[in-house]
């Protein structure tokens, strides 16, 4: 589509489309838009009072300029007060420029400066020819975040114009405000947009200030509001209310060869009483890899049959679908429940066939991968939907079952565990379960950083755990930029892991094998026909084998810490003492370095959430769990005590004032919020 590219490139080029990038449309948008750091040009400093590389602005006259040649073409100017001599040096400038810095012209400048082999120097200094009578700004200068192409003058000229224009009135009863100590919002706005002099510039860019703590809480206040609306709408649907009468659940809790766990037993209850509720069921329940979520899935989708209706089971990838397919079948077969088994990779015949059945009502546990939320898939009576590792589906997909299930109860699950900061901020929408507990007599693994030199010890590791009878899993390195360049190294891995271990069983899984060979390759895995599996990141969630017990990861350094735990996650399933090796190339990045020292000291999914967290921020952290959902400009999750103030503040302005929270909602997420109803 070249136009279309064409004119967007043309459009992002002109004045709307940078500004639009920064995500600046109306007023509101320019207010909210808030210095990085200031420039104090209400001073003169004296050319001999001036620190080296402490930014600081003069007044001097041009002595002489010249462009110099050596050691490549630049702008020298020298300048000077009554105090001492400077020179400038350009290494890109503009023939105006040079004009300007004419002997005898007397100049404002801002900069740094620092000692050059010619005495003191400012490299690149803002400046400009002072006129007559100028008097100083009465604040300090702004700093605005912006984008190639909009200069800061631009931006400020365009933000003060908005100041003016916007209205500034306060969203927060004043008794309110006093209760929390806040200042008014237009009185911390201005203050942050041009603060006097006096206001220390350290404070001020700290963020400790009340006029920043001011907009923070506004801001989270915004989030907690959007959210809380967004989940009172959904709530006021109806779903049916799904009576208990036990004899499933019942059946099932009797026939498993193990008891929950308290959290389990947790997690049950809260989604049982949900799921008796008139209104849908809007809960996210969260555990570490291993802790046990497919049991409670089982039971709220037995529960859902009790009473009558249908309950559906989304997994995002066909591995993962087909595990909790073969889990559930064999924990139902025993109590006369047929499951249903719906993906792409069905031949036609059986698709319409299953899909047939679906719609008539005949079967009333169904399991699949997206195939589950095509068009001509029509639930006759869907009671309880569930997304495993929800995040990892598209936004269209979501919406896709949210529409089939509009009237049902739904449950997503996540071995993501998330801090209870981010959860009590961007999962506001949901209520949350947590398995903080795994079931009894895991074997904690043992965690190996191995340089790549060391390959060959690593290596004879594998044969001597697949010899004594165990398993094990080699994960090969993670090639972001290109699937097909993945695939080449998995069967590169693979052509020279059999080589090197001919008297092994090997097998290989990867993202592009068909369906039914992965479920092959897989089956052929559980049945411990194949002794060491080499795959790419598929075996990422759900895998369950416990009779694997080493798990070489190759680069690890490349692997994000979500993806580095869960993949540990798949050993340390059975009896037997696990171990996952790390194998790191040299030499290691910073990053890369603090990911494996916190994977190498921590197996709780929770702390390294947290480090996830802080390494990344939340951006990242909740990926593309709601595309369209703001991220926090201002904010700082570490402070839970303001968050938690926010959310309680969001409650009683919801009921007590909607008026006012419309108008706090309107400042900070204009037309934006529309985005977050789905
Ligand atoms: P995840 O939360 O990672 O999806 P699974 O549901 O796959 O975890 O459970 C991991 C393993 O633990 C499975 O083999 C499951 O049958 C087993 N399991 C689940 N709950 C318990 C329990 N309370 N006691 C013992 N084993 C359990
Ligand atoms: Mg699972």
């Amino acid at each position: 589509m070249p136009c279309s590219s064409l004119a967007e490139q043309k459009s992002a080029n002109t004045l709307a489309g940078r500004l639009a990038r920064l995500g600046l449309r109306t007023d509101a948008d320019y207010v909210l838009h808030l210095p990085l750091r200031y420039e104090d040009e209400t001073r003169i400093t004296a050319i001999r009072d001036a620190q080296p590389g402490v930014a600081a602005q003069f007044e001097v006259d041009v002595i002489d300029s010249e462009i110099a040649y050596r050691p490549r073409r630049q702008l020298l100017a020298r300048v000077g007060d009554a105090s001492g001599i400077l020179l400038l040096r350009f290494l890109n400038f503009y023939p105006s420029q040079q004009k300007t810095l004419q002997a005898g012209a007397r100049l404002r400048i801002f900069g740094e400066l620092h000692e050059g082999h010619l005495g003191a120097e400012i490299i690149h200094p803002r400046f400009h020819v002072v006129g007559a009578e100028e008097s100083l700004p009465e604040c300090l200068t702004p700093v605005y975040p912006t984008t190639a192409g909009l200069g800061q003058a631009t931006l400020r000229r365009l933000i003060e114009r908005a100041l003016q224009r916007a209205d500034l009135s306060d969203t927060l009863p004043p008794a309110l405000r006093q209760r929390l100590q806040l200042p008014e919002f237009a009185a911390a706005i201005v203050r942050l947009h041009t603060p006097p002099p006096d206001m220390t510039q350290a404070v001020l860019e700290s963020r400790d200030h009340p006029a920043w703590r001011r907009v923070q809480f506004d801001e989270l206040l915004a989030q907690q509001l959007s959210l809380r609306r967004a989940y009172t709408a959904r709530r006021a649907r109806g779903a049916p209310r799904l009576a208990a009468t036990a004899s499933l659940t019942g059946a099932l809790l009797e026939s498993l060869p193990f008891r929950l766990t308290k959290a389990q037993q947790r997690a049950w209850r809260e989604i049982a009483a949900d799921l008796g509720q008139p209104h849908p069921m809007q809960r996210l329940l969260q555990g570490d890899v291993g802790s046990g979520k497919t049991v409670v899935a089982a039971l709220a989708m037995l529960h859902a049959v009790e009473a009558g209706y249908q309950a559906a089971l989304m997994a995002p990838t066909e591995i993962l679908a087909e595990q909790h397919y073969r889990k559930l079948a064999a924990w139902l077969a025993p109590l006369g429940l047929e499951v249903a088994w719906l993906t792409g990779s069905l031949k036609k015949r059986e698709k319409d066939a299953a899909i047939a059945r679906v719609g008539a009502g005949e079967t009333p546990i169904i399991v699949g991968t997206h195939a589950l939320i095509e068009d001509k898939v029509e639930f006759a009576r869907l009671g309880l939907a569930i997304v495993d590792e929800q995040h990892r589906f598209g936004v269209r997909q979501r919406l896709a079952l949210k529409e089939k299930g509009l009237f049902a109860h739904q449950l997503a699950m996540s071995a993501t565990p998330i801090p209870r900061t981010l959860a009590m901020s961007y999962y506001a929408d949901l209520d949350v379960s947590v398995l903080d507990e795994l079931p009894p007599g895991r074997t904690p693994v043992t965690t190996k950083l191995v340089a790549e030199g060391r390959r060959d010890q690593v290596v004879a590791r594998v044969h001597e755990a697949c010899r004594s009878g165990r398993q094990a899993y080699w994960v090969c390195p993670l090639i972001e930029e290109s699937e097909t360049l993945q695939l080449k190294t998995a069967e590169e891995t693979f052509t020279r892991l059999s080589a090197d271990l001919p008297e092994l069983k090997i097998g290989l899984v990867h993202g592009r094998l068909k369906a039914a060979e992965k479920a092959a390759v897989m089956a052929a895995f559980v049945a411990n026909e194949i002794q060491l599996l080499v795959a790419t990141t598929v075996i990422e969630v759900g895998v369950d084998v416990p009779n694997a017990s080493l798990m070489v990861i190759e680069h690890a350094e490349r692997f994000g810490l979500a993806q580095l735990h869960q993949l540990r996650g798949r050993v340390g399933r059975g009896t037997d003492a696990s171990a996952c090796i790390l194998l790191y190339a040299k030499p290691l990045g910073e990053l890369a370095r603090a990911r494996l020292k916190i994977i190498f000291e921590s197996s709780d999914g929770f702390e390294i959430a947290r480090e996830d967290l802080r390494l990344r921020g939340p951006g990242e952290f909740i990926g593309a769990r709601q595309s369209g959902l703001p991220l926090l400009r201002y904010a700082d999750l570490d402070d839970a005590a303001l968050v938690e103030q926010a959310r309680a503040v969001a409650e009683d302005m919801l009921r007590d004032a909607p008026e006012a929270a419309e108008a706090h909602l309107k400042r900070w997420l204009g037309g934006r919020e529309e985005l977050l109803k789905a």
